[in-house]
Parts: structure tokens; C-alpha cells; sequence
């Protein structure tokens, strides 16, 4: 156990160049296996989902799944990559028991795409973060430690293994160093799992939750002093589960690489545990280098030779990428840099889109979700996508507001009890009894009863200090429990009391 005590971040990034790398494994929604025909479907009893192929069965031949390289290609040109012409899968052997076949079918050498970039936004700058490669393996099984405290193999009396997941089809996306980001590192990482979780979403290819661990994601990291021309020893961490967890993971293996070079130590190449509760990392197994791995050809499956015309096609027929989308969204709401950048930050992208597709202006559906909506998600500690009301509802409430039969004061509380699941707009309108009252008769009533319970006001209204007239509205609006336009009835008494407004 060190001693040493951490200095603060903005000393190391004074002193210390950071530079970063992310290699994240994204599960692919396809329907089967990488190599064989067994479903992919989640939650099923263990060892359910398998066959001779994915159980590494003696004689049993594997056939690589088409539906799964057609995503990889259409992850790496959504990447910006290069799609190789021809390309070989490669074992890796290991031994690990969740690995039937004591090897994993991967791609060394010759990776399906390479040499890509995506740009990311860091408080309104944008990072260009290059790709090195982008490859295709398959999943490992899961072991589960029982009779122990942790869950963790320490203290365990026996393990099971679970092969359902052996064989999904994994891909692997690697960038390349990102280097001159200095104090940013920490946001830079986040942000780019977070815009290529989005890039991946947009395709269609996987549901990359990270909580699920179909996007998981392990952090480079290594310092070297400012202005030094040689990067230092990097630590890989893994079990970073969230997108918060990937920025905290740099930043705390950052101050940990510091305190262990100030005190003129030699960080160790490893790799390193994140700890979700404490935010730190602890020492792993030390980093297995390729040669450990003894990569070779893949000999039972033939090389992969993506015929140029059906990258074309897929190329063509990529959707919408979500900054391109941003950028045009932003152009047709008519919001500057800050107002979208927030609009992001409140994740209402999504929903304002589909409010305004309901038939609200942008303006609108922006109020709603980024005002009393966000403010309500805050108080609920939930994301604003979960807060109860749908952009269906949003655009119905503000089409009550728009046809007068609701004020704005009125239209919140409506929303309270659409949120507390009383029922649409209209519903939650016409059983709390909250329509303005627009009945004219009803409040030329209401009208007439305040004038004559207030005649001294009604008498200095008529001698012509009309900012009188306040009083009788506020008698009015009392009357109406609020649910009168303040201005119709403002017009109406001053009607009334033969006043011009
Ligand atoms: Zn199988």
C-alpha cells in the first residue's frame, strides 16, 4: 500500500501530459452466434443456448455469420474506415475457463476496417479522435463464483461456467493515442464512448448498454511530463460500466500515475480493476503482451472478402449520423450553440424531435422538456427520457394551451398529474376540472358579482385610474380558482364599467 498522498489534478496536468486510449467491445443484436447457429437471446437457463461449435466440441467447424460482418463493415464506414478487400480471422489462444475452446477466434493482423477518426464536441470544441481498427471475435462464457462474499474468485468454494454467451459476435473498436487533450483527457473519453455509443445505436446493430455489458469498455492511460518527446507506461482499466465511470477512470489512474512518478517510481504495465464505489483502480494481472497469445491463421474458416459492390451498397445506405443529425436538428429548431449544447446536455434531443413530429413548434417542445419536464427528472433522479410523460402527451398539452382552454400556470398542473399517471392531458384536464373558463356568460357573471362586491374600486375605475381594475381581476381570477385568461377578464370589466382600455 502506498502512502503517498495524491497531489491535486490541476498540479499533475501542470506537470503531466496525459495520454489516452480506448478499446470498447460491443455485442452485436444479431440474431445467431458468430460461428454457429445457436440464438443469442439473453436470460435464458445457463447452458441452453449451445452446440458442439461454441463448445469447442472436437470436429466441430465453424462458419463465420454474414449478418454480423455486414455490421462491422457498416460500423467501420460510419467510423470513417478503410474496409480491407480481403481479411483473415486468427486464434488466440488462451486458457480460460469460460473459453471452451482454450482459444478465441479473433482478428490479429488483419483487422475488417482500419485507419478511421470520429469527431466529438468537449465543451463546444471538437476532438478528432482517430480509429485504428475496427475487427470482429466472439464472446467469452461467464464464470460465476458461488460460497464467497464478493462474487469475486477469492473466497469462492466452487465455480460455474455458463456458455450461453461463448460465441456471440463481438466487435472490437480501438482508437488510436489521443494525445494533446491535457486537463480534457477525462471529458475527452467520455465523450467519445458516448458519441460512438450514439454512432452504433443510430445503426441499428446493437442496443450498447453498457449496464448490460453489450458496450463495455477498457481505458489506456499513461503520463509523461510536459513537453517530454517519449509517452510513459500505460495501465489498461477495465470494468468501466458507465460513461461516468470512464471519465473518473482516467482521472483517477491520472492522479494515481503522478503520485507514483513524483515519488520516482516506475508505473508497471498492467492492467487495473475500476471500482465503481471508490472510483479507483487496483492492480490486475500484469498486461499479457501478443506474443503470449500466439496468434496464427484461423485455419477451418476461409478469409473474408467483402465484395466492393456490397460495401458500396451498404456505404450508400447508411442512415443519418447523430452529429449530422444534430447539426440539421439545430438548424431547423433555429438554436444557437448553447441552446442545443443544452438541449443535448438534457438528453431531449430525442424527445423534442418527436414532440415537434406531434405537431408543436420546436420552441415549445423546448420548454416543456428542458423547464417544468428537466426540473421534475432532477427532483426524481431519473433520466428525462423516464420521467412519465411522452412527447405524444407534451405536444397534446401544449395544443390546449395553443386553443385557449388552458393557461401556462393551468397547462403545469395538468402536466403534474400526467407525470403521476392520471391520464392524457385532456383526461387530467377535464377530471381535475381545470379548463379556463371561456364560457362567456359564466364569467360576464363572475364579472358583475366582483364589480358589485367592490363598488368604491368599480367607482375609481370609472373616474379613470384603470390600474385599479387589478383588484376586480384578482376577484375575478379567485372566483374562477384561476382557471379565467387574466387579460379576457381585464378587457371585460373594464367593458362592463364603460372604460376604454
Ligand atoms: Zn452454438
Amino acid at each position: 500500500m502506498s502512502t503517498t498522498v495524491l497531489p491535486s489534478y490541476d498540479e499533475v496536468v501542470e506537470r503531466y501530459a496525459p495520454v489516452i486510449g480506448l478499446e470498447t467491445h460491443v455485442e452485436l443484436g444479431t440474431r445467431t452466434k458468430m460461428f454457429c447457429g445457436c440464438p443469442t437471446d439473453f436470460g435464458g437457463e445457463p447452458n441452453t443456448r449451445v452446440c458442439p461449435v461454441c463448445l469447442g466440441l472436437p470436429g466441430s467447424l465453424p462458419v463465420a455469420n454474414r449478418a454480423a460482418v455486414e455490421a462491422t463493415i457498416r460500423i467501420g464506414l460510419a467510423l470513417n474506415c478503410t474496409i480491407a478487400t480481403w481479411c483473415r480471422f486468427a486464434r488466440k489462444n488462451y486458457f480460460y475457463p469460460d473459453m471452451p475452446k482454450n482459444f478465441q477466434i479473433s482478428q490479429y493482423d488483419e483487422p475488417l476496417c482500419t485507419d478511421g477518426w470520429l469527431d466529438v464536441e468537449v465543451e463546444g470544441e471538437t476532438v478528432r479522435v482517430g480509429i485504428e481498427r475496427v475487427h470482429l471475435e466472439e464472446d467469452t462464457g461467464k464464470t460465476l463464483h458461488v460460497g464467497g462474499a464478493t462474487g469475486r474468485i477469492h473466497g469462492a468454494t466452487e465455480s460455474l461456467v455458463d456458455y450461453n454467451r461463448a460465441g456471440i459476435p463481438l466487435v472490437e473498436i480501438v482508437t488510436k493515442p489521443i494525445v494533446g487533450t491535457g486537463a480534457k483527457a477525462p471529458l475527452v473519453a467520455r465523450a467519445y464512448v458516448t458519441e460512438l455509443r450514439d454512432v452504433i445505436r443510430s445503426l441499428g446493430v446493437s442496443d450498447v448498454r453498457m449496464e448490460e455489458g453489450s458496450l463495455r469498455c477498457d481505458v489506456n492511460t499513461s503520463l509523461a511530463p510536459v513537453g517530454s518527446a517519449e509517452w510513459g507506461t500505460r495501465t489498461e482499466t477495465k470494468n468501466v460500466n458507465s460513461l461516468r465511470s470512464v471519465e473518473r477512470a482516467v482521472r483517477s489512474e491520472m492522479l494515481r500515475q503522478a503520485a507514483v512518478l513524483d515519488s520516482g517510481g516506475r508505473v508497471v504495465q498492467e492492467t487495473r480493476h475500476f471500482h465503481e464505489d471508490t472510483g479507483d483502480t487496483t492492480a490486475g494481472r500484469s498486461k499479457e503482451t501478443a506474443t503470449d497469445y500466439r496468434y496464427f491463421p484461423e485455419p477451418d474458416l476461409v478469409p473474408l472478402a467483402p465484395d466492393p459492390a456490397w460495401v458500396a451498397e451498404l456505404r450508400a445506405n447508411l442512415p443519418e449520423l447523430p452529429r449530422m443529425r444534430r447539426r440539421r436538428l439545430q438548424q431547423e429548431w433555429g438554436l444557437s450553440d448553447h441552446d442545443m449544447q443544452s438541449v443535448i446536455n438534457a438528453g431531449a434531443v430525442e424527445l423534442i424531435e418527436q414532440t415537434v413530429a406531434a405537431g408543436t413548434t420546436p420552441a415549445a417542445a423546448r420548454k416543456w422538456w428542458l423547464g417544468e419536464l428537466s426540473r421534475r427528472a432532477n427532483e426524481l433522479g431519473v433520466e428525462l427520457s423516464a420521467v412519465g410523460a411522452t412527447p405524444a402527451q407534451v405536444a397534446e398539452l401544449q395544443g390546449l394551451v395553443d386553443a385557449g382552454k388552458l393557461t401556462d400556470k393551468l397547462a403545469r398542473t395538468v402536466l403534474e398529474g400526467v407525470v403521476a399517471g392520471e391520464g392524457s392531458p385532456t383526461e387530467v384536464m377535464t377530471s381535475r376540472g381545470l379548463e379556463v373558463v371561456s364560457d362567456t356568460g359564466a364569467l360576464t357573471a363572475a364579472v358583475d358579482e366582483a364589480i358589485a362586491a367592490n363598488p368604491d374600486i368599480a367607482a375609481k375605475v370609472r373616474d379613470g385610474k384603470i390600474a385599479a381594475a387589478g383588484a376586480l381581476v384578482g376577484a375575478v381570477m379567485k372566483a374562477t380558482r384561476g382557471q379565467a385568461d387574466a387579460k379576457a377578464v381585464r378587457a371585460l370589466i373594464l367593458s362592463r364599467l364603460g372604460v376604454e382600455g
